[in-house]
């Protein structure tokens, strides 16, 4: 069968059933509904002119998106309603760099063990995270900060923007003499 350039998304028309029939061979991605072949997937559109047959065949998965069990780095852009921290992804451990930048989404129920009461008392806007990724499918990809390892590895003070160094459970800024909490990874930097 011979390929054709063009990506065909799921729903997207690719043929009349004037013109082609679709083939329900080794890529039984194409269909028919009321006359019109619709790919099913995304992939790339495969035409045998001579048996007047169409099919989809399914591009490989990107192997530079994250993947489930990944350890990620990534840093907290927004807060939505005190449950969920919203992350940037930005690269994989070993200093991989994903080829888009993606969202990470940590909840909640994925920072510890025990149950806190706020995403404020283990992250914040800003703060640089180490988290695993739990999700099979994304963007946007499900983040877990459980584990000695994974959680904040740099902070930042909010008054004088210094890096906030670790003393014992919480983080401190030794130029404002505050103290602030997170949920700490064992790897924190400073
Ligand atoms: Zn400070």
């Amino acid at each position: 069968m011979k390929s054709e350039k063009k990506i065909a998304l799921p729903g997207e028309r690719i043929a009349v059933i004037e013109e082609f029939m679709p083939y329900s061979g080794s890529y039984p991605y194409a269909y028919e509904e009321d006359g019109n072949i619709y790919s099913s997937v995304v992939g790339i559109v495969r035409k045998d002119l001579s048996k007047r047959l169409i099919a989809v065949e399914p591009v490989p998965k990107c192997t530079r998106l994250p993947t489930y069990n990944d350890v990620v780095y990534g840093q907290v852009m927004s807060v939505i309603k005190d449950t969920v921290a919203v992350t940037k992804i930005l690269g994989k451990e070993g200093g991989t760099r994903y080829e888009v930048t993606v969202t990470g989404l940590l909840h909640i129920s994925q920072v510890s063990e025990t149950v806190i009461r706020s995403i404020y008392d283990a992250v914040r806007i800003g703060d640089y995270i180490r988290a695993k990724v739990i999700s099979r499918h994304g963007p946007p990809y499900l983040l877990t900060i459980k584990g000695r390892d994974l959680g904040v590895i740099l902070a930042f003070c909010p008054f004088c923007h210094q890096p906030l160094r670790r003393h014992g459970t919480l983080l401190q800024c030794r130029n404002c003499r505050l103290s602030f909490k997170r949920k700490i990874s064992a790897m924190y930097l400073v």
